[in-house]
């Protein structure tokens, strides 16, 4: 069974990711006001890729007879008057998901749980990728500045997101 402490880490990074999910919904919709749909469809995968996040450790939870406590989600918090505003509030949020992610592999390994250590380490690697894509467009952000035809080709280049559950993907290898 589920070491308790680590059922309650593992609930609250549930939550944490039914948060981002959220979050994402709502930085999409700012996109989109904004007119810039290929943002709003690429924060839109990332709002689907969340919830698989919160769906497999809840799932896990489970798995290990562990138990999962719920909480409620807060209301998204962020700065949506530009995308560069966007994605900077995306890179924060990914830096504090990291952390919880880091607190939850460091409990695993104390508790010697190590079906938790693998499972976790998944979203370890994943975070490094997360962090790194919001950088990314951070970086061509402050290149593009005030050219708004740049923009809209970065825009066109968010477009071509495609949704992938990547944790489903893993497991069937
Ligand atoms: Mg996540």
């Amino acid at each position: 069974m589920l070491d308790k402490e680590l059922s309650k880490m593992l609930s609250s990074q549930v939550n944490a990711e039914f948060y981002s999910a959220f979050s994402y919904l709502a930085m999409s919709a700012s996109a989109d006001k904004m007119g810039l749909k290929g943002a709003a469809h690429w924060l839109f995968v990332q709002y689907q890729e969340e919830l698989t996040h919160a769906t497999h450790m809840y799932e896990y939870i489970l798995s290990r007879d562990g138990d999962v406590f719920f909480d409620k989600i807060d209301k998204p918090v962020f700065d949506g008057k530009t995308l560069a505003a966007v994605f900077d509030a995306v890179l924060c949020h990914e830096r504090a998901v990291t952390a919880g992610i880091n607190a939850i592999a460091t409990q695993a390994m104390k508790c010697f749980d190590h079906a938790t250590y693998q499972f976790v380490s998944w979203f370890v690697s994943e975070q490094v990728q997360e962090e790194s894509k919001a950088r990314d467009i951070i970086d061509k952000l402050k290149l593009i500045k005030n050219d708004t035809g740049m923009l809209l080709s970065l825009d066109a280049q968010l477009a071509t997101r495609v949704f992938v559950d990547e944790l489903a993907a893993a497991k069937k290898q």
